[in-house]
């Protein structure tokens, strides 16, 4: 019997506990967790801290709604713009709902300037939720089928292709008010923009008028090394949404908008009862507080590159491995067959927490605090996965990235 709605497929597995970078389950097992539950426990479960700043709050005040000031979230605004060098902050639950807002703000840049059929400019094999703008806004088939008709504004390009982006200009441009980019494409794969595209991006932006809107869902708070992955390319994007890591497990996404783009709401135009609730903003507060000073920025960069140079040391060369990409601690793994639940499977009985995503990418989003030792248990494992697994080498087929 099972009274939930089918929409997800688990695993056969539940755990009872988490400490750092390790889960357990029901029997006693220990694993090394290699996903941080999709980027989100990016300082680990059950973190001290967290743990008292939640028991403490918690006994104080956990909602008042937007009725009233809110001090948490405005420390947590004043924290994040800060870090951002953005202006402004909006609090909602969920990424799905932080894209929501910039894309509101995109509309309301749009009427601003008089545009009538406005377009966002958004990229090929992109993700960005599950709400009805969001899931149109994204290139992904199996999340839009059968909920046609799709929100309309939203055209299309190749992540990481400046021609295409020229084109979609010379054609639609002035209809486009806005960009929407992931800087490193999460859900497909760990695709990771060219050098330079972010950069240029803010130059056809401010060239073209249009708000460049990065959605750092995955890649913001440390994951790639930097406070955000724009940091990289010593740019700043006219709107930035948050989620995942910002909660560390608890629900809050975050909407950051500087310049014109951070003067478009008004009293009334947008909203969220239980958004930048106390508990929820002083969390994120501690979320910050512990990047800082455990130097989990540093450590992200530092692990991410003895992770990344030791997978490519152990499969580069492997004839079942087709690539080994990474960016800070976001690394993904193409093999050449499809390799879904043998290898999620065949990791879990070896103590290790992996994902696959578009069927033949591994993908690793361990947490912040991960170790040295981690690292080589990581590659030791993986290694031995793929090398053991005779089908997965085969004759490579067609190629296509994203199989
Ligand atoms: C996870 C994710 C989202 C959606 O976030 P939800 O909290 O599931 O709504 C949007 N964009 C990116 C890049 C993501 O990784």
């Amino acid at each position: 019997m099972n009274a939930l709605m089918n929409n997800y497929q688990p695993l056969p597995i539940s755990f009872t506990k988490g400490l750092g970078t390790r889960l357990w389950d029901a029997a006693g097992n220990e694993y090394l967790d290699a996903l941080a539950g999709v980027a989100v426990t990016n300082v680990g479960h059950s973190h001290p801290r967290i743990v008292e700043a939640i028991r403490d709050q918690a006994g104080l005040l956990l909602h008042t709604s937007n009725l009233y000031i809110i001090d948490w979230q405005h420390k947590l605004a004043e924290r994040l713009t800060g870090l951002a060098n953005m202006q402004r902050a909006f609090f909602c639950n969920s990424g799905a709902e932080a894209n929501e807002t910039a894309l509101k703000l995109a509309r309301l840049y749009a009427n601003r300037k008089g545009v009538r059929q406005p377009l966002v400019v958004v990229m090929e094999n992109s993700f960005h939720g599950r709400t009805f703008a969001t899931l149109s806004a994204s290139d992904s088939p199996s999340c839009q089928a059968g909920f046609e008709p799709l929100v309309e504004g939203f055209i299309k390009v190749p992540f990481g292709d400046l021609i295409a982006l020229q084109a979609v200009t010379q054609t639609h441009g002035q209809r486009i008010v806005a960009v929407l980019v992931e800087p490193v494409q999460g859900e497909s794969g760990v695709q990771i923009a060219p050098t330079g595209y972010l950069k240029a991006l803010r130059e056809h932006c401010d060239t073209q008028q249009w708000l460049l809107m990065l959605d750092e869902i995955q890649t913001g708070l440390g994951r790639t090394g930097r406070w955000f992955a724009f940091q990289h390319e010593g740019i700043v994007p006219d709107v930035m949404t948050l989620a995942k890591a910002l909660g560390n497990g608890l629900p809050i996404g975050a909407c950051l908008a500087t310049g014109i783009a951070a003067q478009l709401f008004g009293p009334g135009s947008h909203g969220s009862t239980f958004g930048g609730n106390p508990l929820v903003c002083r969390v994120g507060c501690t979320v910050l507080d512990i990047i800082e000073q455990q130097g989990l920025l540093a450590n992200a960069a530092r692990q991410g590159q003895a992770l990344l140079a030791g997978l490519r040391e152990a499969l580069g060369n492997h004839p079942a491995v087709r690539s080994v990409r990474g960016h800070g601690l976001m690394i993904g793994i193409d093999l050449h067959q499809p390799c879904r639940h043998l290898m999620v499977e065949a990791a879990q009985a070896h103590g290790l927490l992996i994902n696959v995503t578009r069927g033949s990418t591994i993908r690793l989003l361990p947490p912040l605090t991960l170790q040295a030792l981690d690292v080589a248990m990581i590659v030791k494992t993986l290694r031995a996965l793929i090398s053991s697994d005779q089908s997965l080498v085969g004759a490579p087929t067609i190629d296509s990235p994203s199989r």
